[in-house]
């Protein structure tokens, strides 16, 4: 049988697609591109975190309703908004993906062994979340946080890392609510399995311990990079949303982890245009990013998920208002990236090869900066630049070993 995936969202969901995708090789099944004509089956593996994502969703499902064949629903959107899909059309199967296997008659495996199109394999160390912000729908799409044995994790990597990977992204949907800590698998990893780069995905403000700060800022092989979505810089409204923590705390980590290593990339999340955000909530939310020595930020304009506390709280914020400081934050981010940048040059760093000319090479270093260079490499090496020149959202560097 020909199959086709396509993947929204998250890297859980990307990882589960790669699961999907070997489960069905596996069966002696043929992968095709998503969206061309002839797969007897086509997987659409949804997000729900915006309405946005939604109907990226719905659009795909029709494109493969068009195309013919079997036509599956999967992921956070199947979970939890299933009816919509469904209304879409009566071909439409929504499968809940921990149903999947028996409903497609294969064996969903436990691991990976590779990781499609991608320099870097994301793996994924654990599901769920308790935490239950009153604007987020993903504990009701993956239930209550569970963590993966760790020895299933170092199995993975090992067999990640024979297969010619020389990254990997530890991945969950909450990943600080890793049972026994990040920072204690991280250093089981890097004990006992030989990968040369280890990066640790998002990760909530009050789930980042000083132990795994220490190991971003002063451990080789994990990458000096750490992603903490801070989503509101009000007080008032991290206390409506339900985040624990506050303005002063995300403050303070992001000094902590600059004063042990100035070059570790530190980016956020931003959520704006959530209920109650005056030009007051606003003000402070911009001024902690203004003054927090951060490289990027991610801005997302506040999506009402129907079931959250806050989708009954209505928009209260004017939807061009809304836009308005959307675009003055991602221009913030757009010099904090540049900034940052400008800081690194004359700098150092490893990188990891993702695309290999005849004398050119471009990859992703350590601390996350996008790096174009002369020199002869290969996919998946693992090399030492010099950044020398920022450009337009990158690096020009020069290959030194
Ligand atoms: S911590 Fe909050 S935003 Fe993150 S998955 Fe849990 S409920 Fe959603």
């Amino acid at each position: 049988m020909i199959f086709a995936i396509t993947t929204l969202g998250c890297k859980v969901n990307q990882y589960e697609s790669q699961l999907l995708r070997e489960a069905l090789a596996a069966h002696g099944h043929r992968e095709q591109p998503f969206g061309r004509p002839g797969a007897e089956l086509s997987i659409v593996n949804t997000c729900t975190v915006t309405h946005r994502s939604d109907a990226q969703a719905r659009n795909l499902l029709r494109r493969a309703l068009a195309l013919g064949g079997r036509v599956v629903a999967t992921g956070c959107q199947a979970k939890v908004y299933g009816e919509a899909l469904r209304a879409l059309s009566p071909a439409v199967e929504v499968i809940p993906f921990e149903d999947i296997g028996p409903a497609l008659n294969i064996q969903v495996p436990s691991r990976i062994t590779g990781f499609c199109g991608h320099s870097r394999a994301f793996v994924n160390i654990q599901q769920g979340c308790g935490n239950f912000c009153t604007y987020c729908i993903v504990p009701h799409a993956r239930g209550v946080p569970r963590s993966r044995p760790w020895q299933e994790i170092i199995g993975e990597i090992t067999g990640l890392y024979a297969a010619g990977f020389r990254e990997v992204v530890l991945s969950g949907i909450n990943i600080g609510l890793y049972e026994g800590g990040v920072a204690a698998l991280l250093e089981k990893i890097l004990k006992e399995t030989p990968m040369p780069a280890v990066r640790v995905s998002s990760i909530e403000p009050w789930t980042l311990t000083d132990e795994l700060i220490r190991l971003a800022a002063g451990e080789p092989r994990v990458c000096r990079h750490l992603h903490v979505p801070v989503q509101s810089g009000s007080d008032a409204i991290l206390s409506r949303m339900g985040r624990p923590y506050d303005a002063r705390h995300f403050r303070s980590l992001v000094e902590k982890i600059k004063a042990l290593d100035p070059g570790v990339s530190i980016g956020t999340d931003v959520l704006v245009g959530f209920p109650g955000e005056g030009e007051d909530e606003f003000g402070q939310t911009r001024a902690l990013l203004e003054e927090a020595d951060i490289s990027y930020l991610h801005v997302f304009p506040y999506s009402p998920r129907p079931g959250t506390p806050a989708a009954a709280w209505g928009s209260t914020v004017d939807s061009r208002v809304a836009k308005e400081r959307v675009a003055l934050l991602r221009e913030l981010s757009r010099r904090k990236r540049e900034a940052f940048i400008r800081s690194r040059v004359g700098s150092e760093e490893d990188l990891l090869v993702t695309r290999a000319g005849r004398n050119s090479l471009r990859g992703v270093t350590s601390n996350y900066l996008m790096v174009e260079a002369e020199g002869k490499a290969r996919v998946n090496d693992r090399v030492r630049v010099l950044l020398e020149e920022p450009c337009e959202g990158y690096v020009r560097g020069r290959h030194i070993g």
